[in-house]
């Protein structure tokens, strides 16, 4: 089996800009985008902060031209997930969902992080019935409908106020009396008439029928009540978790599982010719140009430890 110089776990800004840049360097990365090719930003709308776009960009535009640019320059793209890795010698083996199998000199894990949910009984089973972690994918199902969504960071701020657009009424259901998300964020939402808050409260139980959700059952830490609230969807946005489970503990990760660099300010990981960037190994910035940024140094970190290893 051919040694790839480079393979690239994951897609989105950190994914592609590692390939733009592997690419460049005539390294021929394969990058395995998982089957959510483009990755968060692509279940995301208008991207404002993203330098270059004065009046804003699409999410999936972004990250689909971002993919082009890296085609140019002839990067691969496999749409499958890997669900091993032996990284006990080089070079690393890797096997896919599919039945690809792979060897490769170096790696970049670019796997980004998955939204999390509440951990509540049947929540899993309703999704597609009621139960959403994406406005963006989720909300025009939900037009003239009631919907809540939970958490109090820029994550729910910025699903509620998606969901203005479809939903009679959204309602904010967090756990405390102060949101964490960005002043802007909070405004836009505070101001917005058809959001209101529900606050100091927790989810504990979702309520269906056969035909989906039709409520929630929600604690008030204040008053100490739990009440049965009427809702058509429950939407999580309650942050993140990082995609490590399929490195199976072969990498350093802290103990939420986010990869930790070793030799920072180089995105290397503690095993020589594994390199990880983008959300997989940030719980703090979480931006698509750190991202991206981040993306770009593992691959010119790939492209020296290739070199000094010749
Ligand atoms: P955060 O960690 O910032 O917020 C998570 C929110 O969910 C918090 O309010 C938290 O409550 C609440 N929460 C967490 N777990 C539970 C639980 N089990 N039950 C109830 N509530 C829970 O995550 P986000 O995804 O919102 O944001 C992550 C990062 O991404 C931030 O840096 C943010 O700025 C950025 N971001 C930026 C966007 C943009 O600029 N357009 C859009 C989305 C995210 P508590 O506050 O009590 O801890």
């Amino acid at each position: 089996m051919k040694t790839r110089n480079v393979i690239i776990i994951g897609s989105g800004p950190a994914g592609y800009t590692a390939a733009l840049y592997a690419s460049r360097a005539n390294l021929e990365p394969l990058v395995i985008e998982g089957h959510e090719p483009g990755g968060q930003l692509t279940t995301t709308t208008d991207v404002e902060n993203f330098p270059g776009f004065p009046e804003g960009v699409m999410g999936p535009d972004l990250m689909t031209n971002m993919k082009k640019q890296a085609q140019r320059f002839g990067t691969e793209f496999l749409t499958t997930h890997v669900k091993d890795v032996d990284l006990s010698k080089r070079p690393f083996s890797l096997k896919c969902e599919n039945g690809d199998e792979f060897l490769a000199d170096t790696l970049i894990i670019s796997t980004g992080a998955s939204a999390k949910y509440l951990g509540l009984e049947n929540e899993k089973e309703l999704i597609g019935k009621g139960v959403s972690a994406c406005a963006t994918c989720d909300g025009f199902f939900y037009r003239d409908k009631v919907v809540h969504v939970v958490g109090g960071g820029d994550t729910a701020m910025e699903e509620a106020s998606f969901l203005t657009k479809f939903a009679s009424k959204v309602y904010v259901v967090h756990r405390r009396d102060t949101l964490r998300a960005s002043k802007p964020m909070q405004e836009r939402c505070l101001k917005n008439p058809k959001i209101e808050f529900v606050w100091n409260s927790e989810v504990k139980e979702i309520v269906h029928d056969e035909t989906g959700v039709t409520g929630i059952k929600v604690f008030n830490s204040e008053t100490n009540d739990t009440n049965l609230r009427e809702t058509d969807g429950l939407f999580m946005g309650i942050g993140h978790s990082p995609n490590t489970g399929f490195l199976k503990g072969q990498i350093d990760t802290d103990k939420a599982g986010y990869i930790i660099p070793t030799n920072a300010p180089h995105p290397d990981t503690n095993v020589p010719g594994v390199f990880a960037c983008g959300d997989v190994q940030d719980s703090y910035y979480r931006q698509a140009i750190s991202a991206a940024g981040s993306g770009c140094m593992a691959a010119i970190r790939a492209e020296r430890f290739l070199e000094d290893s010749e």
